[in-house]
């Protein structure tokens, strides 16, 4: 029989970059090579013990066993705004401002289906976390890539979005802690997307999930900004946080109207999380500082070491003082594809290329700390040794 056709969504998409790394990883590994991989943004670190020992008596609880509270638990949503309140000093109803996700990847990537229509623009930043762009492409949407340059420590620069481009754009996505370069937004900057969102009525979508990955001061949230709410969400997960990329838990918070938008959305896609998975999340927020400053302490001693490395190899890098990424140009330049498939091939360290995340990645390279710390230290070793 003749092969059916699929929908011609389908092919907006290029092959997911991760899957295709991974592929190669484990081609290297089945020649025999020890392959260090610090490709992925996914934790070696497991989930702090008494977390899953709490999980563990969650999951036993019939109450939990049947179909979650679609938008969240009240008492999971009354633990964000609770978490928020102390963390940030801001006031959040957690009735109508506080949404469960199932990882914030999923919010992030439902979102334009509850804000646009076809047609519509939706800037979103270059370098950038992918999923962005999955409900733009699936929403009939169009893209507006906003470069994020270095010598401004990766903060878009709003200025530089054309009339025209506001005239058609309805949202923003922006990420800081930011991956894949590792940079952090300060207030003021929040201060000033909010400013040009209320002018341009824009709505601006914030991915906080590296909001706990910090080395210095605390990271602010744009929900701090007087007036945010007006225009305003933003993403967070446990993910990063207490190293618990598997379980599946974030959340959406600000706008009530558009928490309210992608709650119909999702209430008709998804059925919730796990009733136990939610439990567990409230008892890391009410642990926070607990179970999350050793988790940070040890990104900070990675990041500290591999920068270095890196830099005395003749890396350029930049320093950054959030999330676990090191993102960095190597020392002759050229194309990020041609130093990663080189390391791949001189070093067996699989490292992920910046041209993946945007065309304003290019040249760069994004190395993931997330390996055990002699592992890491191993694959600086192995990387200077390269002669560029
Ligand atoms: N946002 C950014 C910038 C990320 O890098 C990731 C995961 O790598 C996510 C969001 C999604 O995290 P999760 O779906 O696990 O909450």
């Amino acid at each position: 029989m003749k092969e059916l056709p699929l929908g011609k969504k389908i092919d907006l998409f290029p092959p997911y970059l991760f899957r295709d790394l991974d592929r190669r990883r484990q081609e290297e590994v089945k020649k025999g090579r020890d392959v260090i991989s610090l490709a992925i943004g996914d934790p070696d670190i497991p989930t702090p013990r008494p977390i899953a020992d709490f999980a563990a008596k969650a999951v036993k609880r019939a109450v939990n066993h049947r179909y979650p509270y679609g938008r969240g638990s009240a008492e999971f949503r009354a633990a964000v705004a609770a978490w928020h309140k102390k963390r940030h000093g801001i006031k959040l109803d957690a009735d109508t401002e506080v949404l469960a996700l199932i990882g914030s990847k999923e919010g992030l990537a439902h979102l334009p289906f509850a804000l646009i229509d076809r047609g519509d623009s939706v800037i979103v930043p270059d370098p950038g976390y992918p999923p962005y762009t999955t409900g733009v492409l699936l929403s009939e949407g169009r893209l507006e890539r906003v470069p994020l340059f270095e010598k401004d420590g990766f903060l878009p620069d709003f200025g530089r979005i054309s009339k025209q481009t506001l005239a058609r754009s309805k949202m923003l996505f922006l990420n800081y802690p930011n991956n894949p370069t590792g940079a952090s937004a300060t207030l003021d900057f929040y201060k000033e997307a909010v400013k040009f969102c209320r002018k341009n009525e824009l709505w601006l979508a914030q991915d906080a999930a590296y909001s706990e990955t910090y080395f210095g001061e605390p990271c602010p949230s744009v929900l701090q900004v007087p007036g945010a709410k007006d225009v305003a969400v933003e993403f967070y997960s446990l993910s990063k946080t207490y190293c618990m990329t598997g379980w599946r838990l974030g959340w959406v918070t600000g706008n009530a109207r558009a928490v309210q938008a992608l709650t119909k959305i999702k209430d008709n896609m998804d059925s919730g999380q796990f009733n136990a998975v939610q439990e567990t999340g409230i008892f890391c927020l009410e642990h926070h500082e607990k179970l999350s400053a050793p988790i940070r302490l040890a990104f900070k001693k990675r990041m500290e070491f591999f920068s270095k490395e890196l830099l005395a190899a003749g890396w350029k890098v930049f320093v950054p003082d959030t999330t676990f990424f090191v993102w960095a140009k190597p020392p002759k330049g050229g194309k990020s594809i041609d130093a990663v498939y080189r390391m791949l091939a001189e070093s067996a360290v699989l490292a992920t290329p910046g041209s993946g995340f945007g065309p304003s990645g290019e040249g760069y390279v994004r190395f993931a700390l997330c390996a055990p710390d002699a592992r890491i230290k191993e694959a600086a070793r192995r990387i200077a040794k390269i002669a560029w």
